[in-house]
């Protein structure tokens, strides 16, 4: 057995000064003892200079990009539309690309990252996902151009899905986005559907032309999913929104991970939360600066007090898969959220989304959730710093 001490662990749920955490050779929480502040027992304690934090559920990545570092620059002039195009023509994948996924999966282990919501256009990751020390759940995402394509495309998804299963990974299939989903893979993605409950990944409104999409099939966007040849009679929206057009293609009783959210606004975020309570609103904001340059009025959210998760998105759009630098750039921006609401996005929302609570996500009894030490911590502002870095502890 191990016991823990830190001036201040953030349990995910509380917060304890001086706590002390008894954990297991496997990593399993045996104790939590609240010492009211006051460390009498220096006995066979391991007490580190920092705050200690459950392991970090990184709510949004695609490992099988993981090739892309660097390939697609820093161009935030073009926005997402302009990303995509470059996605489409790059992403074909070199010779070694899993030798780039074991990588990126090991650098996501030493930033303290413990599980992860993965999303899969190919089987490319499945094999290193089965192998890895993490836990992933593996989003099968579909999207194509028109209706002709969509039962292939859905096939292939399935096929795909069996796989993974073979592997004994858990996944679902799941839509790309409002405006890469034609009605007919809409329809079929709904009749197929399990009636037990899933967990969705969507991305949403990710760019600002992505809502004129949909209200006039014109913008920076229409104008680079027409040159991808998209039929856009076959795409038909009702709404007046991305967002709202996804919703109501979904079920309330699953969880739906919303992606990005950088064009969402005050009136999006009640739309959504009326239509469920198990809405997950997943930032990436680093991924958002290098697409964008812009952020999600990350704020709002916290202020709404609606559920936030944290991702890393790919290598496609991100220098490092690090849940602990996103955390970083959102206290740059938004310096007034608490941490320890930092701290519930960056590991029990993003648990609870992937429906892995009763592991991760919190320093509790019972649960293996992963331990970290934040190091160089601000404790004038109770709050992250530049300098601050992760140590997995356990
Ligand atoms: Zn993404």
């Amino acid at each position: 057995m191990r016991r823990l001490s830190a001036p201040y662990i953030f349990t995910g749920t509380s917060v304890l000064k001086n706590g002390i955490i008894e954990i297991d050779s496997k990593g399993e929480i045996l104790n939590v003892i609240n010492t009211n502040g006051k460390l009498k027992e220096t006995e066979s304690l391991e007490y580190f200079s920092g705050v200690i934090v459950p392991g970090f559920v990184n709510a949004h990545c695609h490992l099988e990009l993981s090739h892309m570092k660097g390939l697609i620059k820093q161009d935030t002039s073009r926005g997402l539309p302009g990303f995509i195009d470059e996605i489409i023509s790059k992403r074909n994948f070199p010779d070694n690309l899993q030798e780039k996924i074991i990588n990126a999966d090991s650098e996501m282990k030493r930033n303290g990252i413990v599980a992860v919501g993965d999303i899969s256009n190919t089987d490319d990751s499945f094999k290193i996902k089965k192998e890895s020390a993490l836990f992933y759940h593996t989003f099968i995402e579909v999207l194509t151009i028109n209706n002709q394509t969509a039962q292939s495309t859905y096939e292939k998804a399935v096929q795909n899905l069996n796989l993974l299963k073979n592997f004994s990974l858990n996944g679902t299939i799941v839509p790309h986005a409002a405006y890469s989903v034609p009605d007919a893979l809409y329809q079929t993605i709904i009749h197929n559907r399990p009636e037990s409950k899933q967990i969705i990944s969507v991305h949403n409104q990710e760019t600002e032309s992505e809502d004129t999409f949909i209200r006039s099939k014109k913008g920076a966007l229409a104008e680079v999913l027409r040159r991808k040849n998209f039929e856009f009679a076959d795409f038909n929206f009702y709404e007046k929104s991305a967002i709202e057009h996804t919703l109501n293609k979904q079920r309330p009783k699953d969880n739906i991970l919303l992606i990005h959210n950088t064009f969402t606004g005050n009136e999006n975020i009640s739309f959504a939360e009326n239509f469920s309570n198990n809405v997950y609103w997943v930032f990436c904001p680093l991924s958002n600066l290098y697409i964008e340059n812009t952020l999600p009025d990350i704020k709002l959210f916290f202020d709404m007090g609606v559920k936030t998760c944290i991702g890393t998105d790919s290598y496609a759009s991100n220098t490092e898969l690090s849940i602990l630098s996103e955390l970083k750039i959102i206290v740059k921006h938004f310096p007034d959220i608490p941490f320890s609401k930092l701290i519930e996005s960056a590991c029990l929302n993003g648990a609870k989304a992937l429906n892995i609570n009763r592991k991760f996500g919190s320093i509790e009894v019972g649960k293996s959730p992963g331990i970290n030490l934040i190091k160089s911590f601000d404790f004038t502002n109770m709050n992250l710093q530049e300098s601050s870095k992760v140590q997995p502890l356990a």
